[in-house]
């Protein structure tokens, strides 16, 4: 299975995975990788470390937006098979851990099913391991506040509300936002194109999630990379308040 990458900035690709994304960033020959796509999606996920950076093993460090199992899915393997550390926001690392799960619930997924989308989104989603299993045995949280000593020097923002421990990537010199689950620009379930949140039933507490847009509509930056959707070119601030007037 060929993954399509695409280059979107200097040092930067966008995988559109089923149905949702990861981003590598590079320095050289070294690589960070953001997400990693659904359990099901770790063929394509491989594929794509090999094209950019020669092999899976390239990877200094997995960083994870937030830790749903879309985002999550080959976080361990690449732990295991690898060594790669994988790093989260601290309110995020029990639920690598699974010591909960705030997921969307089969029981949510049902009450929604007369919305557009939602059937063939869910069938989807349990095909691809949506509902399997996938701790992280050792999750890390970021070391320190501010820039990640890792290519592509990723500042994590701290977005919750989609999660409680939900992280966006800002890469300031690069003018590049990676905005996970918190900011999209398209879904299966949804029929807007363009920015906006996530249909409701997706967010653990759907007010800040709302509130954390006026935290992305401060950074600066002219490209969005989003967990779901294509990517938006354009500045993030009047992405982020086009959701948030579409939300309110
Ligand atoms: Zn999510
Ligand atoms: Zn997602």
């Amino acid at each position: 299975m060929r993954a399509e990458v695409q280059q979107v900035a200097d040092g930067t690709y966008l995988v559109h995975g089923s149905n949702t994304n990861w981003v590598i960033l590079t320095d050289g020959d070294a690589v960070t990788l953001v997400d990693t796509g659904y359990p099901g999606d770790r063929e394509l996920l491989l594929d794509s470390l090999t094209q950019v950076a020669g092999s899976p093993e390239a990877v200094t460090a997995v960083l994870i937006t937030h830790a749903h199992n879309d985002h999550l899915g080959s976080a361990e393997h690449l732990r295991t098979a690898y060594g790669t550390p994988v790093l989260l926001h601290e309110a995020e690392v029990p639920h690598a851990r699974r010591e909960f799960l705030h997921q969307v619930t089969v029981g949510d997924v049902l009450k929604n099913g007369w919305r557009p989308g939602v059937v063939p989104w869910a069938l989807h989603a349990i095909r691809s391991g949506g509902t399997t299993h996938v701790p992280v045995t050792a999750p890390e949280a970021f070391p320190k506040p501010g820039p990640l000593d890792l290519p592509g020097r990723p500042v994590p923002v701290h977005t919750p509300g989609h999660t409680d421990g939900h992280v966006a990537f800002h890469l300031p010199e690069a003018g590049v936002l990676i905005s996970g689950d918190a900011l999209v620009s398209g879904h299966a379930t949804s029929r807007i194109e363009g920015p906006q949140l996530l249909p409701d039933m997706f967010h653990r507490e759907r007010a800040r999630a709302v509130a954390s847009l006026d935290v992305l509509a401060e950074l600066d930056g002219e490209l969005m990379l989003p967990g779901h959707g294509p990517a938006h070119r354009g500045p993030v601030r009047e992405a982020a308040l086009l959701a948030k007037e579409r939300a309110l």
